[in-house]
């Protein structure tokens, strides 16, 4: 079967002939039809740091994908094949302390899909039974295909009660893009959105925000006066991993704020820690999605009404995947999806 595989230990990324993958007696094997580029794609095609230290080759890589389950092992029970899925990519062990309370989100023993095992941009992908996520029928393939960027949206944005409340959204890149989305369909004031990068503060207007600023150009507290925010934001996603926006962000949170961290700040990172004492700011971790309420929140929201499409500017058949990581390089795209 055809598969983007890293098989070199340098930049690029490679299409390459590669073997179906085999089921076990609890896994299903899905035929894939679309899938998305993540950050983390990237970061694996530029063979960075990161990457390096964490990957062992050769790997097909990708894990945000949806497509049609073609075969079943004999204990699977509740899907069939021919069901229309796309699944959580964290493989958890079940059995650590994190796993049986229900917090599997957290599990210290996760296995990434194109990460640690073969991942999605292939024609065939199999994953446990139990990791499978059914795709409602209002709910298109293209839409599906990124659900596991979309949860990361979904489980930072609901960490916290949104109603009523002035957010800070710092990075819109695709998830800052749907968070925005989410925080409006969730009943929040104002929802003011930052990047350095007007192609996607366009994309923030069009998903929702009350103001989409740019840090090097307006002062964020200009945006007070105008949208009529007394003393500060009442809760912060931090969804850019650049320092000075999460420093912008502390500076110009309301005493008592929430943050939600999901963006991944180098260990490097500065912050005023007086400011979060004496502000008396809450500040949370995020990794991943919970599983699966995050995925039953998806799914149930896109069903009431919430739009994520806006998201998705690019669309390539497979056969086009150089064209497809250099728009993401570029940053000049919002989510972008490779058609098997
Ligand atoms: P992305 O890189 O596409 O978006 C980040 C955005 O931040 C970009 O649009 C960039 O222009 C913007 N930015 C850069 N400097 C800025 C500044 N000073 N102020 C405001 N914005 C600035 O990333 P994404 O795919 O949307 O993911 C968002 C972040 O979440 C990334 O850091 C990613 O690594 C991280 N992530 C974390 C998890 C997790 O489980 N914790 C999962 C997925 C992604
Ligand atoms: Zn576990």
């Amino acid at each position: 079967m055809k598969a983007l595989v890293k098989h070199t230990p340098k930049k690029g990324i490679w299409m390459e002939n590669v073997d179906i993958p085999k089921y076990g007696v609890n896994d299903v094997r899905i035929k894939i039809t679309h899938t998305a580029i993540c950050g983390t794609d990237m970061h694996i095609y530029d063979w960075d740091e990161w990457a390096q230290e964490n990957l062992s080759l050769p790997l097909t890589i990708g894990h945000e994908f949806c497509g049609v389950i073609d075969e079943i092992g004999s204990a699977v029970t509740r899907y069939k094949v021919g069901d229309r899925v796309s699944g959580e990519g964290h493989l958890t062990c079940r059995y650590c302390r994190n796993c049986r309370a229900g917090k599997q989100h957290l599990c210290h023993k996760t296995v990434g899909v194109g990460i640690h095992r073969n991942g999605a941009f292939a024609e065939y992908l199999v994953i446990p039974e139990s990791n499978v996520w059914p795709i409602h029928k209002d709910i298109p393939s293209e839409i599906a295909s990124f659900f596991d960027p979309f949860g990361n949206a979904v489980h930072t944005a609901l960490s916290y009660r949104l109603t009523g409340e002035d957010i800070l959204i710092s990075g819109a890149g695709p998830i800052g893009l749907m968070a925005t989305a989410i925080c409006r369909f969730s009943g929040s004031r104002n929802v003011v959105v930052t990047d350095v990068n007007e192609y996607r503060l366009d994309l923030a207007r069009k998903l929702g925000a009350t103001k989409a600023v740019n840090p090097t150009r307006e002062d964020l507290k200009s945006v007070f006066e105008e949208l009529d925010i007394n003393n500060g934001f009442d809760i912060g996603l931090e969804m850019s991993g650049n320092p000075n926006a999460f420093n912008q962000m502390i500076d110009n949170m309301y005493n008592g704020g929430n943050i939600a961290l999901l963006g991944i700040l180098p260990n490097s990172t500065k912050i005023k820690w007086d400011d979060v004492i004496f502000k008396g700011l809450n500040i949370k971790g995020i990794y991943g999605r919970e599983m699966f309420d995050t995925w039953y929140k998806m799914t149930q929201m896109l069903r009431s009404g919430l739009s994520i499409s806006e998201v998705l500017t690019h669309r390539y058949n497979i056969d086009d995947f150089d064209k497809a990581f250099k728009i993401l390089k570029s940053g000049n795209c919002g989510k972008v999806i490779l058609e098997w």
